[in-house]
């Protein structure tokens, strides 16, 4: 039998759904239930009727289903599968932060730890987060939690000021300038869509910014043949499945997230038929960052 034959039996058996982010490799992206960037897994994760959720993504991830389902079991296949941007926000930095801008409202990116959520006011992710920037009343201080390239983004799309954490996506800031003018050079009829976690110089060189979801939506509307594509290099097995008649460009060849290539096909067997490694969150925690994430979905 199939590992992936295995993967099916044992889903049905238990109940479970495989939610899978747009950077794992592909063998597992073609095992999910659901394929998608942080805001569709999200919702998703708050709809599901399952009784198990095996979430193919990092650890930040799996946290926000546990803590839209409390009463799922959510299972991450590989217990180390971190993300280096959600660790360079710390709790104790947030609250000190806090206390002196006592009247700002935090906006917490959800590439962040529970804790961070639950001091946060709202969430946002790249897909959202103009428009939740937006919608926040005008002249209010604004301290943006942990991406200072999404931050700084927002903040000129917006033309508000924000307060900007200093961490950084290590996977996006290889994608420099330097690689994408020579990718222009080589492919010059392509459109460059590039992450809004890269670096501001490298902004500049895009034609257009997307988070995955609405990279994948933009290649499929758009009459291009041809796409140079800054994010992490897993989403290219989607576009490629996607639109076989168009040709996909890496921005840069070293944008991979190792934390996003640790979960294979044998662990998340294993994940399922042991029920590990199972996420769990403090009672006084969940129902805060609840909040702050409940928001984010309510905004249209
Ligand atoms: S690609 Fe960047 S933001 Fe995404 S999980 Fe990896 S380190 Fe975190």
């Amino acid at each position: 039998m199939k590992i992936q034959d295995k993967i099916l039996e044992l889903k049905k058996k238990k109940n479970a759904v495989i939610l899978v982010h747009n950077y794992q490799i592909g063998e597992v992206q073609d095992i999910a239930d659901l394929l998608g960037d942080s805001l569709d897994l999200s919702k998703r994760a708050q709809s599901t009727t399952a009784d198990i959720i095996v979430f193919c993504g990092v650890h930040f991830m799996a946290e926000i289903a546990k803590i839209l389902s409390p009463d799922k079991m959510v299972l991450l296949p590989d217990e180390n599968a971190g993300c280096p941007l959600a660790d360079m926000a710390s709790p104790e930095e947030l609250k000190k932060l806090k206390a002196s801008h006592p009247d700002a409202v935090v906006v917490a990116y959800v590439n962040t730890s529970a804790q961070i959520k639950a001091q946060a006011d709202i969430c946002c992710t790249s897909a959202n987060a103009i428009n939740v920037i937006s919608k926040i009343e005008k002249g209010k201080e604004i301290i943006f939690v942990p991406d200072q390239w999404l931050g700084a983004y927002v903040a000129k799309k917006t033309n508000r000021e924000l307060i900007l954490w200093s961490g950084f996506c290590p996977t996006h800031m290889r994608i420099i300038p330097e690689v994408i003018a020579e990718k222009k050079k080589k492919y010059p009829e392509a459109c460059v869509i590039l992450h809004p976690e890269c670096r501001e110089d490298s902004l500049w060189l895009a034609d257009e910014i997307f988070g995955t979801g609405g990279m994948l939506k933009c290649v499929k509307e758009s009459n291009k043949k041809e796409f140079i594509i800054g994010t992490e290099l897993g989403i290219i097995y989607r576009l490629k499945k996607e639109n076989p008649e168009k040709e996909f460009y890496p921005a840069a060849e070293l944008a991979i997230c190792p934390n996003m290539k640790l979960t294979t096909l044998e662990k998340v067997l294993w994940s399922l038929e042991e029920e590990v490694h199972e996420i769990q969150i403090s009672k006084e925690i969940s129902p805060k960052a609840s909040v702050a994430i409940e928001k984010m979905l309510a905004i249209k």
